[in-house]
């Protein structure tokens, strides 16, 4: 079967040098393989995506010269899907709601550090740290029914349990090195988000599905989401989804070293196609061979 890539972008602002590289990359490995190269459009978070930014995507994309083989996927369209794998994963016992908002949270974290540093994630963030998981079915319904917002958190100790050791094939390396066959550590990330009251998917929960869904057997992206592979590989194997391979790619820096942002229009494909850079030029500044 020949490999399927994908490149994923969110619609939350342009594209820049760091997307670029992403992209062709993908685009050159697929086409190299004889496999196939599929866009999808990660849109789940309605409060700052944006259909002018797809439309922005879609333009810089084509004047790189990164096509695309199929329909588009736009994640927006496929709640349902999400849902009934939070379903799925809330039957199995593995998730409960935690009502705490982001400030309470915070404020828990520093009560928490009166005695001691609380564990962060590998994105810094503190772990989750309340005790929701211990309330009883009597009290979460009624705060559930009261209409109290809530995020659905899995359960990281029953769901480790559950799936046992895992790993993941890395062709790339992790920020350490880490490659060949890795081993999972999702236990790094506590228990994460999976889905919100009103929001029915997180990011992770998403890219698992889809990648699934649309047989993606390479993800190739930017070394920032090496570590969130260790919980995309345990939602696959408690979801019986088939695992792709990885490859965790290099992350494209700014003159003074500092990761590229959205946020800045600098470096945005935007900003350098308007002052007449080419797509030719951007590949021999990002290192890539030209395109044939
Ligand atoms: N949508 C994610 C982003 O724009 C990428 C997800 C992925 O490649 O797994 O950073």
């Amino acid at each position: 079967m020949p490999p399927v890539f994908r490149f994923a972008p969110s619609p939350n602002g342009l594209l820049h040098l760091g997307h670029a590289f992403s992209a062709l990359l993908n685009f050159d490995l697929a086409r190299a393989a004889g496999g196939q190269m599929l866009l999808r459009i990660e849109d789940i978070d309605a409060t700052r995506c944006r259909p002018a930014f797809e439309t922005a995507i879609r333009g810089d994309l084509g004047w790189l010269g990164v096509c695309w083989d199929g329909e588009v996927r736009r994640q927006s369209e496929h709640f349902e899907l999400y849902r009934q794998a939070v379903t799925r994963l809330s039957e199995m016992g593995l998730l409960y709601p935690a009502f705490e908002s982001r400030s309470e949270i915070l404020r828990l974290v520093v009560e928490r550090e009166r005695s001691g540093p609380w564990p962060r994630d590998p994105d810094g963030a503190p772990l989750y740290p309340g005790d929701a998981k211990a309330l009883s079915a009597a009290e979460r319904a009624r705060l559930i029914g009261s209409g109290a917002p809530y995020a659905l958190r899995l359960d990281m100790q029953a769901a480790v349990a559950r799936a046992g050791d895992l790993s993941f094939i890395e062709h790339g390396a992790g920020p350490d090195g880490e490659t060949g066959s890795v081993p999972a550590r999702p236990q790094a990330w506590g228990d994460v988000v999976l889905a919100r009251k009103d929001t029915p998917t997180s990011y992770h929960l998403a890219v698992v599905l889809d990648d699934a869904l649309q047989g993606v057997t390479e993800v190739v992206r930017g070394r920032d989401l090496f570590f969130a592979t260790s919980v995309h590989r345990l939602l696959q194997q408690l979801l019986g989804l088939p695992r792709p391979s990885y490859r965790h790619h290099r992350l494209i820096v700014d003159a003074a070293g500092r990761k590229l942002s959205k946020s800045n229009r600098a470096t945005s494909l935007a900003e350098l196609r308007g002052s007449g850079v080419t797509p030719q030029a951007i590949r021999r500044q990002l290192g890539l061979p030209p395109s044939a």
